[in-house]
């Protein structure tokens, strides 16, 4: 026999127990931005490469080791998106969206494919949900998408297990002579630095800072430090952020070793963090990149936006034990028929059910079986109540209503009474 066939190492298949959890935080999230005035766009998960290239920096982890590329069948290179800025701004630029100042505020959610080592928390397919704003330079929309995942996580009940870390880049004159000032430092000291750090130094200097090797943590104490670099407008920038959250009740902590790990952003950038989920903690992660579009061939337009990953968020809501209670169970009602006459009449029962109560959650017994083994396959649809229609049910016009989760007594009814029981019991409008 052949060797049975397996999903891609990395990439995951959300069961059908597991993808309640999923929409709820989809939800969650679509309902939230819906009420901040956000559109959603939907776009292609296969890109030009050179898109990516371009917009994340050749000389990323992400663009050097990480991106599933492949040649198409006329030959054009074409790459599975590892992330969804780059895209989001191509269509804004494509479609005109962006144009002479126009405002953008869109979010989406889907797939990004990165070739990493899979762990928990890091996979290769993974799902991010991110917020994207066009033409609005202040610090007063950075703050408000950083109050908005605030909220998120309220309504999640995750707000005591994760931390908001702040950092600015300043604008890129201001990163460069930094840059200069940090690899200065670093030159002649390279030999103490990890091999990576070492590689790092020419290609993608501040990303250094980020390094989780102990002794180059160490070297990095007495480095020039990216804020006596800063620019007057950027110092501006991040002291109006920070005013606003204050006002807003959002806490932060500032982490001047924050730098992200993409080449666009300047300015404001930040993580949201937990200690919750081990070594891949950053569940949201985002900030400015006012210089994309146009490195991307638009007309200059500032922007920020930030992408959080729902693997991350889905098992901090496990771990957390924060999982709904409603979620566990998708059926009220089961309705068990017994005999083709009986059956027939539970089908067209079910039908009128459904006309009045639409939201009413009603699973009906298909495959036939004993009395037993439907209220059986009731029980274990989660379902609140059976419905049993039996010869002399059908008879009367009526249905026997079992309570499934409880010892309270069984009822019989009228079909015509049924309606209105399970509204009220179900407490559907
Ligand atoms: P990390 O430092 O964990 O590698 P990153 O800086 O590469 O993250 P971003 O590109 O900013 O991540 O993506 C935003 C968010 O998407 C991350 O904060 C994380 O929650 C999630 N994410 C990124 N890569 C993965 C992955 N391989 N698997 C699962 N989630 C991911
Ligand atoms: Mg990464």
């Amino acid at each position: 026999m052949s060797k049975n066939l397996q999903a891609i190492r990395g990439m995951n298949d959300i069961r059908p127990t597991e993808s309640p959890l999923w929409r709820y935080l989809e939800g969650q999230v679509s309902r939230l931005l819906d009420t901040y005035g956000y559109n959603q766009v939907r776009l292609p998960i296969v890109e030009f490469t050179e898109l990516f290239k371009r917009s994340i920096g050749e000389v990323t982890d992400i663009v050097e080791k990480e991106m599933y590329t492949f040649a198409d069948r006329n030959g054009d290179l074409l790459t599975l998106r590892p992330e969804g800025t780059a895209g989001c701004v191509r269509a804004m630029l494509e479609h005109g969206l962006i144009g002479g100042g126009q405002v953008q505020k869109v979010w989406y959610n889907g797939p990004m494919f990165r070739h990493e080592r899979p762990q928990k928390g890091r996979y290769r397919q993974f799902h991010q949900i991110g917020v994207e704003v066009f033409n609005l330079a202040g610090p007063d929309i950075d703050a408000e998408l950083i109050i908005l995942t605030w909220r998120l996580w309220g309504a999640l009940g995750l707000r005591d297990a994760v931390t908001l870390e702040l950092n600015t880049l300043g604008t890129s004159e201001a990163r460069a002579r930094y840059r200069d000032a940090l690899v200065a430092y670093l030159e002649v000291r390279r030999e103490q630095l990890d091999e990576d750090s070492q590689r790092r130094l020419t290609s993608n200097p501040l990303r250094i800072l980020d390094s989780k090797n102990p002794d180059t943590q160490a070297l990095l104490v007495d480095a020039p430090k990216l804020d006596e670099y800063l620019d007057d407008e950027s110092r501006e920038h991040f002291e109006g952020l920070k005013a606003r959250l204050t006002a807003a009740g959002v806490p932060f902590v500032i982490n001047t070793k924050l730098v992200r790990g993409l080449d666009y952003y300047g300015k404001t950038v930040f993580e949201w963090v937990t200690d919750k989920l081990g070594a891949q903690g950053t569940v949201c992660a985002g900030g400015r990149y006012d210089g994309l579009v146009e490195q991307l061939g638009g007309k200059p337009a500032p922007a920020v936006g930030f992408a959080m990953g729902v693997e991350r968020l889905v098992l901090l809501l496990e771990t957390l034990e924060l999982i709904p209670a409603e979620l566990q169970r998708n059926v009220d009602v089961y309705l068990a028929a017994f005999g083709e006459p009986a059956e027939l009449a539970g089908l067209a029962l079910a039908e009128r059910l459904r006309d009045t109560l639409p939201s009413l959650r009603l699973m009906v017994n298909a495959g036939g079986g004993s009395f037993k083994s439907q209220l059986k396959k009731a029980d274990k649809s989660g379902a609140e109540l059976a419905l049993i229609l039996g010869d002399d049910e059908l008879a009367n016009e009526q249905v026997a209503v079992k309570p499934l989760r409880d010892d309270s007594a069984q009822q019989t009814m009228s079909w015509n009474e049924l309606a209105a029981f399970l509204a009220a019991r179900f407490e559907l409008a």
